[in-house]
């Protein structure tokens, strides 16, 4: 059986889409679950949207996605140049176009702006205007061509599409389609400036470079026809094509910028775990048979069956992700934990917390949040008490209200007072004296000394725990202010 060679092939333009860190994945799992080969190719040949610095983002998101690439522009597998200005200069697409002129299959066209401009043109599917060539390059005489191009008049080659009869090719997911030639545009394969476009790039690289599946965005799948026809004229193998379905947002619009988490950097910032944010692009098209939901890459890998590709679009469902995201951080080691949690603590907690409460603290929020910079809104009040309402004293369930409540702080403030042990253990065991001493039920006495202590309804940890983190003087001084405020 041929070996599966694939290649993740992402042109330098900034961060790493949503979408693109899928097909790079999807790429890397349809080679590695065969035991095949891993590419990466840099396609930078249209100079207009390159950005400086976006092939260093490349570099550094492939490696902490895990996602390491058997070949490259740094790992040399045979098939270099992987990077394509490098390739350019080598003269293989120019080769490959001339030799496509010579089949009849591409022509030189030397129309200017000017006359592109009065051609009809139409919206494609991105709303840009694409001009409709009319082929008039094509009625040139050799002797025209050959004076055209010792005058050093600028051109470009375009590939040649009968405007009869149809074309069809094969995806994986989307099944045989088929195109009237009349409707494919003789798109331009080298530009003015002897860059070749991506439309002709990727069919001679991913040709010459071996590449034997194609995993990409939809977006080119309406232009696959018009590749299709190049590796025909060629008399080559047409690679598998997988496209990929549409990732949108949670409104169903194509996933943009605008949502604020479409690149694998936004959701780093935003307190993402990498294995996370790998595990769940996964899913945007894919699961496996079990619907299993949460795997390692190495699992993943093992599981991996593109045959399993859903054609539906894929809705990038930022709560999902953030359930994920909690899903790891709950599995993860204590220690690791402690360590990631770090930064996000120490903005938060008084800066006198030693690294015992500061453990103690995480302990208690590691179940609780699904990213990081949830933490904060679970301890601020360890920083400082927040404004509150006294109906918060009042619970159904514990049976407390304002009253109660102000009697039962009145009561324990003396024995908080006393207290000179403040631990956890320590305190519990002397509440526990009085509840029982009054006949009291737990949380009868509890809630109000936690209200008192925090403010809020929820916080990770119960009464006593709390009263340890304060410490004795800070604690008095919340049981007292909610007595004041209680006995207005
Ligand atoms: N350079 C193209 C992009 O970044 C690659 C498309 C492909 O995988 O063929 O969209």
């Amino acid at each position: 059986m041929e070996k599966i060679r694939t290649r993740y092939a992402p042109s330098p333009t900034g961060r790493m889409h949503v979408g693109n860190l899928r097909s790079a994945l999807y790429e890397f799992l349809v080679a590695k679950h065969a035991g095949g080969t891993f590419m990466l190719r840099i396609e930078d040949t249209d100079q207009e949207r390159y950005v400086e610095g976006a092939v260093d983002i490349i570099y550094r998101t492939m490696k902490e996605t895990g996602l390491i690439h058997d070949e490259g522009p740094d790992k040399d597998g045979g098939y270099g140049p992987y990077v394509q200005s490098e390739r350019m200069k080598t003269g293989i697409y120019m080769k490959y176009a001339k030799e496509l002129i010579e089949k009849g299959e591409a022509y030189y066209c030397f129309c200017d702006k000017e006359r592109l401009a009065s051609l009809k043109t139409e919206v494609d599917e991105d709303g840009k205007s694409i001009t409709i060539y009319d082929k008039h390059c094509l009625g040139l005489s050799k002797e025209e061509i050959e004076a055209n191009l010792a005058a050093g008049k600028p051109f470009v080659i375009r590939q040649n599409i009968p405007n009869e009869g149809t074309t069809t090719f094969h995806d994986e997911l989307y099944g045989d389609i088929t195109v009237e030639n009349a409707e494919l545009d003789d798109m331009i394969l080298i530009k003015s400036d002897g860059y070749p476009t991506y439309n002709f790039a990727n069919v001679v690289d991913d040709h010459t470079m071996n590449i034997t599946h194609v995993v990409r965005g939809n977006e080119y799948l309406s232009s696959s026809p018009k590749y299709v026809r190049l590796y025909d004229a060629f008399g080559w193998k047409v690679p598998v094509y997988i496209h990929l379905p549409l990732i949108t947002d949670e409104n169903h619009k194509k996933l943009s910028k605008r949502s604020g988490h479409s690149s694998f950097e936004d959701l780093v910032e935003q307190g993402f775990l990498k294995e996370a944010i790998v595990n769940y692009v996964a899913l945007l098209g894919w699961s496996p048979e079990d619907n299993e939901e949460i795997f390692t890459l190495d699992e993943l890998i093992k599981k991996f069956d593109y045959h399993r590709i859903n054609k539906s679009p894929a809705v990038f469902d930022i709560v999902k992700l953030r359930w994920m995201n909690g899903e790891y951080l709950k599995r993860m080691d204590d220690d690791k934990f402690y360590e990631m949690a770090k930064p996000y603590l120490d903005k938060s907690l008084p800066s006198d917390y030693d690294e015992a409460k500061r453990r103690k603290v995480a302990g208690m929020v590691k179940t609780r949040i699904e990213v990081f910079p949830d933490i904060d809104s679970h301890i601020d009040f360890l920083r400082e008490l927040p404004e509150y309402d006294i109906e918060m004293y009042t619970h159904k369930k514990m049976k407390t209200d304002a009253g109660s409540s102000l009697s039962v702080l009145k009561d324990v403030l003396p024995i908080l007072e006393e207290a000179t042990d403040y631990s956890n253990d320590a305190l519990y065991a002397k509440l526990l004296e009085y509840v029982t001493e009054k006949g009291y039920k737990n949380g009868y006495v509890m809630w109000p000394i936690r209200t008192a202590l925090s403010g809020k309804q929820m916080t990770p940890a119960g009464a006593t725990e709390i009263l340890e983190l304060l410490g004795k003087e800070e604690s008095l001084k919340r049981i007292k202010k909610g007595i004041e405020k209680l006995s207005v």
